[in-house]
């Protein structure tokens, strides 16, 4: 049995760069739903019992609503860990170099990440991975993330961001770009380095 995870901050402490009502809708029916489905997906079966990371890493052998909802579930427990209203700026330290290292610089780092987040069509999510030794932005379709095995660019995620219209449309309607410029503002640069300093 998966539970949904609580929010590490108020549905409205990421305003006004992600609004409350979003935060609720997206938390409360969203994740649950991804969550509960997968509870029930999975129940009397030889899967229900192991780690998601295992799940995913599997995936293939399993049906596609299973994957959608284990995805779902997965991705959304991470995309509320990697933001705090206490967010925004850079990151520090060996994180920061390595970032520099693979994009040139930050800003680098941000404008690609942010174009592969605008330009990805249709659903899906834009990651920070850790592939080998260094550092790849990617973006998978639908509920698919990195751990899973018939994803191409796979690796370990350190930060993600979910372009899924219900994301974003209350308050951004169509113009994703400025929903992913306002988010760079809430990512939770310290989650992001201790993800990056507890996996290398
Ligand atoms: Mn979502």
């Amino acid at each position: 049995m998966f539970e949904l995870p609580d929010l590490q901050y108020s549905y409205d402490a990421l305003e006004p760069y992600i609004d409350a009502k979003t935060m609720e809708i997206h938390h409360d029916k969203h994740h649950a739903g991804y969550t509960n489905n997968l509870n029930k997906l999975i129940e009397n079966t030889y899967i229900k019992d192991k780690f998601i990371e295992d799940i995913l890493s599997n995936i293939s052998e399993q049906s596609i609503a299973v994957r959608n909802n284990a995805g779902g579930y997965y991705n959304h427990s991470l995309f509320w860990k990697i933001m705090s209203p206490d967010g925004g700026g850079e990151p520090e330290g060996e994180l920061l170099q390595v970032v520099n290292d693979n994009f040139g610089f930050f800003d680098g780092f941000k404008d690609e990440f942010s174009k592969i987040a605008n330009t990805h069509f249709g659903s899906g999510w834009v990651w920070l991975v850790i592939q080998n030794d260094k550092l790849i932005i990617s973006s998978t379709s639908n509920q698919d993330n990195p751990l899973m095995d018939i994803t191409e660019q796979k690796g370990f995620p350190i930060l993600t961001l979910d372009v899924w219209e219900h994301a974003y449309y209350l308050k951004y309607q169509n113009k994703r770009a400025d929903y992913v410029s306002a988010w760079w503002n809430v990512v939770n640069w310290k989650e992001v380095s201790n993800r990056f300093n507890n996996i290398k």
